[in-house]
C-alpha cells in the first residue's frame, strides 16, 4: 500500500515551525476526507511542540468550511486547514494556516494518455486542483511537443493558474471561446465534470493517480439530463424550502431572502432553512416541502442529486423553473 505521506506533501517541517513560531497553544485540524486516516500522524507531531491538538472529525469539503464557531468554543488559538488553498471568505479572528496537500505523483503519463482524444484538436485549455497546479507548467510543455496551443486562465480570486473548484470555474470559462477542448488534470471525475457544466466543451480528465485519461462527456450530459428532469419537477411545486448553509464561506442570507422573494412573487410559498450539512436524513424531516433552492455548495445539486427524494436546484435553476429564464439560455450560460 502507498503511503499517503508520500503521495501529498503534508508539510510536517513547515508545521512544527509555524506552531513554535506562533507560540500556538490548543490546535484545531481539519482533514479533507481523504486525509482524515493522517490524523492520528498529525496529531503526535503537534503534541511534540507541546501544544494541545483537536481533529475536527466532521466533513470538510473546501476552504468554505472553516471550523471558526468550533474553534472558538473549544478555545483554540489556531486553525490548522489541510487539502485546499485560501478562499477570500470572511475574516477571522483565530488564525488559519493552510495546507494545500499537493501531490507527489507524476502527470506524465496520464497527459500522454490523454493525447489519443486530443489528437484532431489544436487549441487545449488546462485546468486542475490545487493537489497538481506545480505540474501544470509539466502539462503545457507535452502539449506543446505535441504542437498543441494551451490557454491557461487566471481569474482574480483563485490563488493560482488553471486552478478550479467545485462550485468556480472561471479559471476555465475565461478561455473557454479561444479552446476546441479542455484538459483536467486531477484524481476522479468531479472537477472534470464541473469543466463540462460550465463550459460545454468537450473535456478529457487526465488522472495521475491512474496514469490514465478517459473523456467525461457522457458522464456530464447524464448529470445534464438529470438537472432538465429535477427542474421539471420543481417548475410544479407549490411549497419551497430555501436552503442557507451555515459553514463560513458558504452562507448568503441575502441571496436567500431575494429567492425567497423571488418564490413568493410567482405565487409559491417558501420557507428558510438553515443547515450545516445538506443531507437527505435532514430534509426528509420536511415531507410537505415540494422542491429545495440550495444556496450554499452547489455540488448537491449536480453530483448528488439521486440521493434526495425532492428536487434540489440551484438558484439559477430556479429561475428556469419559475420561467424567468430559458433552458436553452441557462446551458448557454453554463451550468456553473
Ligand atoms: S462551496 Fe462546495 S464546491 Fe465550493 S469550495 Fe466549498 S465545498 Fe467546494
Amino acid at each position: 500500500m502507498i503511503k499517503l505521506t508520500a503521495i501529498f506533501d503534508l508539510e510536517f517541517d513547515r508545521m512544527r515551525e509555524e506552531i513554535r513560531r506562533r507560540g500556538a497553544r490548543r490546535i484545531l485540524v481539519q482533514l479533507p476526507e481523504g486525509l482524515k486516516s493522517k490524523a492520528p500522524k498529525i496529531a503526535s507531531i503537534i503534541e511534540e511542540t507541546g501544544a494541545t491538538v483537536v481533529i475536527s472529525a466532521d466533513p470538510c469539503y473546501g476552504a468554505c468550511d472553516l471550523a471558526i464557531n468550533e474553534a472558538k468554543s473549544l478555545s483554540a488559538d489556531l486553525i490548522i486547514h489541510y487539502g485546499h488553498s485560501e478562499l477570500a471568505v470572511k475574516s477571522s479572528d483565530i488564525p488559519i494556516l493552510y495546507f494545500e496537500a499537493k501531490a507527489n505523483v507524476s502527470i506524465e503519463n496520464a497527459v500522454k494518455d490523454a493525447m489519443k482524444y486530443l489528437e484532431s484538436l489544436d487549441n487545449i485549455g488546462l485546468t486542475t486542483t490545487v493537489q497538481h497546479v506545480h505540474k501544470l507548467s509539466e502539462a503545457e510543455d507535452i502539449l506543446r511537443k505535441a504542437g498543441k496551443k494551451v490557454y491557461v486562465g487566471h481569474e482574480p480570486g483563485l490563488k493560482y493558474p488553471g486552478q478550479v473548484l467545485g462550485c468556480d470555474y472561471r479559471n476555465a470559462k475565461i478561455i473557454s471561446n479561444a479552446v476546441d477542448a479542455f484538459l483536467f488534470i486531477g484524481g476522479g471525475i468531479f472537477h472534470a465534470v464541473g469543466v463540462f457544466l460550465a463550459t460545454m466543451k468537450p473535456t478529457i480528465a487526465a488522472d495521475p493517480f491512474e496514469s490514465k485519461a478517459r473523456r467525461i462527456d457522457d458522464y456530464a450530459k447524464r448529470v445534464i439530463a438529470v438537472r432538465w428532469a429535477d427542474i421539471s419537477e420543481a417548475s410544479r411545486a407549490r411549497r419551497w424550502g430555501v436552503i442557507v448553509g451555515l459553514k463560513s464561506g458558504q452562507m448568503n442570507i441575502e441571496s436567500a431572502l431575494r429567492i425567497k422573494g423571488e418564490l413568493e412573487e410567482a405565487g409559491r410559498e417558501a420557507i428558510l432553512l438553515a443547515l450545516r450539512e445538506i443531507t437527505p436524513d435532514a430534509l426528509m424531516e420536511f415531507p410537505s416541502i415540494e422542491a429545495y433552492v440550495n444556496t450554499a455548495c452547489p455540488r448537491i445539486s449536480f453530483y448528488e442529486p439521486k440521493k434526495f427524494s425532492k428536487p434540489v436546484l440551484t438558484p439559477r435553476e430556479m429561475r428556469v423553473a419559475l420561467g424567468k429564464i430559458s433552458w436553452e439560455d441557462y446551458l448557454e450560460l453554463g451550468l456553473l
